[in-house]
């Protein structure tokens, strides 16, 4: 398996996930070091969120509007202007890869027009999460009918082609990104999402340091265990005889993903 490291950044990004904060958490540290770079970096969330929660009496539309203004924070702690973001408003939990779906997506991608674009892997093995499958099979079937002439030409859209798709929460990684900077301001981006600290950071009282210091060191050991898997996997493919690229011996904390080419 050839294994590639750092991407130039570029001229926008935009990424597709099922809830609020899968973003921050499968792609957040590249997207922060790519608007540092002057990417625009651009958001959408295909479900309302409405399932986050562990509170049998809580205000479902409540619920929603607050993760809406969770994501737009975090968006723009990564270097978003917050307004980049969209939802789709499927139902938690109830995502499909549907027409009425693929089409609001390509109109989308289409007019967003994205060079590089993020979702999640849907051949990950053993994902308990239906949304998060059905998230990454409706991204990759929207790219092919965005770049397409013959889908959706009612839209009245100029087709578009990506050049690169990176899946987060990668099966089989083989691109790996640096994050060494930036991983930081994808913690804080992460935090952000405040309705979810319980619930997907295990975080109980958001006012002791400690707790928000434990899952900043969580997020650091899985970005360390991502350099390694890279290191591992660029060692793997030198004794094949690939030569590896020469940024992956000096990787240490770094977002993985399954690289893959649109055309
Ligand atoms: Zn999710």
């Amino acid at each position: 398996m050839d294994i590639s490291v750092d991407l130039d950044a570029p001229a926008i990004a935009l990424s597709i996930c099922a809830h609020p904060d899968d973003t921050e958490f499968g792609a957040g540290a590249t997207l922060a070091k790519w608007a540092a770079q002057g990417t625009r970096i651009c958001h959408v969330v295909c479900t309302d969120g409405s399932k986050g929660t562990w509170d049998p009496n809580a205000d479902i539309t409540q619920l929603i509007s607050t993760r809406a203004n969770e994501q737009a924070a975090a968006q723009r702690i990564l270097g978003g202007t917050g307004s980049d973001v969209w939802f789709l408003g499927a139902v938690d939990g109830e995502l499909e890869n549907s027409a009425v779906l693929r089409r609001e997506l390509v109109a989308l991608v289409r007019t967003i027009r994205p060079d590089v674009i993020f979702g999640h892997d849907p051949w990950k093995r053993y994902r308990l999460h239906p949304d998060h499958r059905a998230a990454g099979f409706l991204t990759i079937d929207a790219i092919v009918a965005a770049r397409d002439t013959f889908f959706f030409p009612e839209l009245g859209l100029t087709p578009h082609r990506a050049h690169t798709l990176l899946l987060f929460e990668a099966d089989e990684a083989d691109h790996f990104e640096d994050v060494a900077e930036s991983l930081p301001t994808k913690v804080e981006a992460l935090l952000a999402h405040t309705s979810q600290l319980r619930s997907t950071m295990f975080i109980n009282d958001p006012a002791a340091p400690e707790e928000a210091r434990r899952f900043a060191d969580e997020t650091r050991r899985h970005a360390a265990d991502a350099a390694l898997d890279a290191r591992r996997r660029a060692a793997d493919a030198a004794r094949k005889g690939i030569t590896p690229h020469p940024g992956v011996a000096a990787i240490e904390l770094a977002e993985a993903f399954k690289r893959m080419r649109v055309d």
